[in-house]
């Protein structure tokens, strides 16, 4: 229970203890010790019949749960494409949590409805897309490529004359939906979600980069949605999106983009060139808590035709105020209640300006080429071509190149993961994070090769 004179030192002693975490995470070995994860299970314990004091239980947060967290935030992890928080993001994240916002409608929540909409014009702006675009601020790419893809469910189905919002998918026309070879699950997950089946996907050849081959499209006929991807979660690797635009179009295929991370090449000059032509496709699904290095959760969809996705997406209730002049968030989202995440993406985007987020994407980018040319110089075979922030490393065969990256994740002065890239185990180096540095990646280096080395 809290009382208000203790509100201060309790929120005083969560930011001390969270600068002292961030603070240790730029040196601390990047994987917690078996020592630390193990006493993760004191947390499990039968719920108990009185409360504990306020300070007590964050004290227990912090004294178990800190050690056993993996330095994420840290320079030096490159798993998965997590991204790290900015500091102004973690600071709005702690000061947005403070005023609890409901980001539901304009009425009740101006501030961050306001918020919102700025950080949606900003990226609208900054990756070229249509004026007239709607967007949806989501927990992640996850559902920011099904909230597309309901949006063009909507569409591609009242072309046809048929109102999948009232009518459902039973007796509905045939869709098809044509994905790459190397599409990402989550997209897959969405198609699932929507009713369309797993199974029932088209999937299209993709090059040694996993993009799709533009003239391997099939004739569209009736409705259909392509999906495209922009940074393949291994190479990295762009679908041509402007050639399979001008293929599906002119037929009335809904063509999405799974942006995810690579959307964000589109704000940079010197990677724009990665995007080009992808302004033509109709909806793009893109993680600000990934590239833009604001905290989870926030993904994003925008929509070109934004009256698809609220169509899809808002609800009517009476003690619900339908929209005025002003966006109301939930009209778009799949969520009525939640946070407002768009506050993160603003303060990202107010704190580095437009050359500031270009100079982060490209120094990430430049940091990954520093590790494919110390790793190719060291005698590793890298697998893709590095164009983005993503390099896949071999050490040799399968078996040993797991065995490497074993050794890496329990030294822990650098943090990567295993993929299997088209038949082969791979290391996977995603640089983009805000923080690392080329030292980050020289010191990193130097443990990757060292345990290469000592890895027969
Ligand atoms: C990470 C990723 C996703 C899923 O995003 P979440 O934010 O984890 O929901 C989808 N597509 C691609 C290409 C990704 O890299």
């Amino acid at each position: 229970m809290s009382h208000d004179k203790n509100l201060r030192d309790l929120l005083e002693d969560a930011a001390r203890r969270g600068i002292d975490y961030r603070e240790q995470s730029v040196s601390r070995a990047v994987a917690p010790t078996d020592a630390a994860i193990e006493n993760v299970a004191r947390f499990k314990e039968p719920l108990p019949e009185d409360g504990a004091a306020d300070t007590d239980v964050l004290a227990q947060l912090d004294e178990v749960g800190t050690p056993a967290a993996v330095a994420m935030t840290g320079p030096r992890f490159f798993g998965f494409v997590i991204g790290g928080s900015l500091p102004v993001t973690l600071a709005s994240n702690w000061l947005s949590s403070a005023w609890d916002q409901n980001d539901v409608m304009y009425e009740v929540t101006p501030a961050t409805a306001t918020l919102e909409r700025v950080a949606m014009d900003w990226m609208i702006d900054l990756f070229g897309l249509p004026a007239e675009t709607g967007a949806a601020f989501v927990t992640g790419a996850t559902v920011a490529n099904f909230s597309s893809l309901a949006a063009a469910r909507n569409r591609v189905y009242a072309d046809v004359g048929w109102n999948v919002e009232a009518d459902g998918l039973i007796g509905a026309p045939p869709l098809a939906i044509l994905v790459g070879e190397e599409v990402h699950p989550t997209v897959i997950k969405g198609i699932g979600l929507l009713g369309f089946g797993r199974d029932r996907v088209q999937r299209l050849p993709v090059d040694g980069q996993g993009c799709i081959d533009a003239t391997q499209i099939p004739k569209i006929t009736g409705p259909t949605i392509v999906c495209t991807q922009a940074g393949n979660l291994n190479t990295g690797g762009f679908d041509p999106v402007g050639d399979i635009c001008d293929a599906v179009k002119p037929e009335g295929a809904w063509v999405h983009v799974d942006g995810a991370f690579g959307l964000w090449a589109a704000a940079s000059p010197e990677l724009a060139h990665l995007c080009n032509g992808f302004q033509a496709a109709d909806s793009w699904a893109t993680d600000a808590h990934k590239w833009l290095n604001v905290p989870y959760d926030c993904g994003i969809a925008f929509v070109r035709n934004a009256a698809a996705l609220k169509s899809a997406m808002s609800i009517t209730a009476d003690y619900l105020i339908t929209e005025t002049e002003n966006r109301n968030p939930s009209d778009y989202t799949p969520e009525l209640s939640r946070r407002a995440r768009g506050v993160d993406v603003w303060a990202a985007l107010k704190s580095l300006g437009r050359s500031g987020l270009a100079e982060m994407l490209n120094r990430c980018c430049s940091n990954a080429r520093r590790f494919a040319d110390g790793l190719a110089k060291a005698g590793f075979g890298i697998l893709n071509d590095v164009n983005l922030n993503q390099v896949l490393v071999s050490f040799g065969d399968d078996a040993r190149t797991r065995r490497v990256i074993d050794a890496i994740q329990a030294d822990g002065t650098c943090w990567c993961g295993v993929t299997v890239w088209q038949g082969r185990t791979a290391m996977r180096i995603s640089v983009s994070n805000w923080s690392t540095t080329p030292a980050d990646v020289d010191v990193s280096l130097e443990a990757i090769i060292r345990l290469a080395a000592e890895t027969r």
